[in-house]
């Protein structure tokens, strides 16, 4: 193919939801997906492969884009006999700090005013609402909103594996994890049955005239190829910034490295059907005089001082896997993207330091954690959090980008709000809260210098 009407560079989640909602919308188009590895497999098969709703912030814009990705996504797991064995386990927020217990209750109140669901408070009075338990699996029947525990021993009660320290936990409703393999792979094969074609190959230039896209220059196996094409669709990931400087686009994106932990629980610390857990608070991990002395000789003192909330962990696999994902975002500084990742061969044990001071059992693995396999990749982000979706100012050249830790989630409804912007149909409201524009935008922009806490984990 010579010619396309849409080249998609990058077939991660969200190029892939590009394609498969450009080929539903419009199956006439000739649409070239095109990727310089294997589908899926820079960051898309790295994440911890969760959602949520719950997204309080400055506005409404992120509840609405979640939720309607979500409708999307059940849409496919109903059709589809749940093929990518989503759930809806839901998120739990844990603390023990009575501030910050404040602080979670007024996001909670917030998200419900945005669209995520009522906040449904739990004591042991007769008058509590009936607390509905999240099952292992599926996601139908649920209730949505957060369900809040403050009393220290229906919290016990609860979640006994919890620190007898937690003042205060949320159980946000429409919530889970999904396997995003085979959520990307289904998009894929659907868009393929619907003439979309993929190809390996990296995108190295792009020809631009009299401000339009006119073609793209393509390194394939033996050799270049140029293909003409009036529309280019970024998302190329952590690449983004790169395509964009290929069209004479600045953003402001920049990457974090994060990375993931997965071991195996042998001693079924952590129940089989649990949530996701996260714990809220800061802290400075108990290192001993002697593991001080050698972290500053390694010139890691980045490990002593004051780390931030945000630790989290869930089971992976079924009942029978033995198996725990566990991640902690403490350092977040950006960073160019590097391939393969730098190691740091600290970090399961002190992410699992970490998780101890919410689950104290972990501490049975302390110095002798099973063999863990790390992986991660990077967040893309802007500053203030939000994707980039909508067109450059480059006519035809379109961003889908900066999906930061939210890019699985999102996938659904970032690549059909993508593809209306593409087809010039109806945008949804919430359309100019993700659009590249909203920097022209004076409020906007001043906006961005207030964010404020973005619950990104
Ligand atoms: C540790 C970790 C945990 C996460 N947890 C979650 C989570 O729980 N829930 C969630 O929703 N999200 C999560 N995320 C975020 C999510 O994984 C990403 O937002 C998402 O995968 C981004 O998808 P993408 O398609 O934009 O990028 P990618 O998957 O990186 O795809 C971009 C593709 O573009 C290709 N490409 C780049 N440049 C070129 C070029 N010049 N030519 C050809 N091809 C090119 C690359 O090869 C790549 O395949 C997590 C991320 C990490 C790292």
């Amino acid at each position: 193919m010579m010619t396309a009407d849409v080249v998609i560079c990058g077939a991660g989640i969200a190029g892939i939801s590009a394609a498969y909602h450009l080929s539903l919308h419009q199956s006439s188009l000739r649409i070239l997906l095109i990727d310089r590895g294997a589908p899926l497999s820079l960051t898309s098969d790295k994440s911890t492969e969760a959602y949520r709703n719950w997204w309080p912030g400055p506005d409404d814009a992120m509840v609405r884009l979640m939720n309607r990705s979500i409708d999307l996504m059940e849409g496919l797991a109903r059709s589809s006999g749940n093929i990518f064995r989503m759930n809806r386990r839901g998120y739990l927020y844990v603390t023990a700090d009575p501030a910050r217990a404040e602080q979670l209750l007024q996001a909670a109140e917030q998200a419900a005013r945005y669209g995520a669901g009522p906040v449904r408070r739990y004591g042991r009075s007769p008058l509590d609402p009936p607390y509905i338990p999240s099952p292992s699996d599926g996601f139908e029947g649920l209730p949505d909103g957060v369900d809040v525990f403050l009393d220290p021993a229906e919290i016990h009660r609860r979640f006994p594996y919890l620190s007898e320290r937690t003042v205060a936990v949320l159980h946000v409703r429409r919530c889970g994890w999904l396997s995003a393999y085979g959520l990307g792979m289904l998009l894929l094969e659907q868009a393929r049955a619907r003439g979309v074609l993929f190809q390996a190959a990296h995108l190295i230039g792009v020809e631009v005239q009299g401000g339009r896209i006119r073609a793209v220059r393509l390194s394939v196996p033996g050799g270049e190829e140029r293909v003409e094409t009036g529309c280019l669709v970024n998302a190329a990931g952590p690449f983004f910034s790169e395509i964009n400087r290929m069209l004479g686009v600045d953003l402001p994106v920049f990457c974090e490295l994060h990375r993931k932990v997965m071991f195996r629980d042998e001693a079924k610390v952590i129940p089989r059907d649990a949530p996701l857990i996260i714990w809220m608070d800061p802290q400075q991990l108990p290192w001993s005089e002697e593991e001080r002395e050698t972290l500053e000789e390694m010139g890691r003192t980045d490990l002593l001082r004051m780390l931030p909330g945000g630790a989290h962990l869930r089971p992976e696999g079924g009942v029978e896997s033995p198996y725990v994902l566990m991640l902690w975002p403490y350092e977040t500084r950006p960073v160019e993207p590097m391939f393969p990742l730098p190691e740091d061969p600290l970090f399961p044990e002190v992410v699992l330091w970490g998780l101890t001071a919410m689950i104290p059992g972990l501490a049975i693995y302390w110095g002798r954690m099973p063999r863990p396999v790390v992986d991660g990749g990077y967040y893309v982000k802007t500053p203030e959090n939000r994707p980039l979706i909508g067109p450059l100012p480059v006519e035809g050249a379109y961003a889908l980008g900066a999906l930061s830790g939210f890019g699985i989630m999102a996938a659904m409804a970032a690549g059909e709000l993508l593809a209306a912007h593409v087809l010039g149909e109806r945008l949804p409201e919430y359309a100019p809260a993700f659009a590249p524009d909203r920097y022209e935008r004076l409020d906007d922009q001043a906006c961005l210098h207030d964010w404020g806490e973005t619950w990104q984990l």
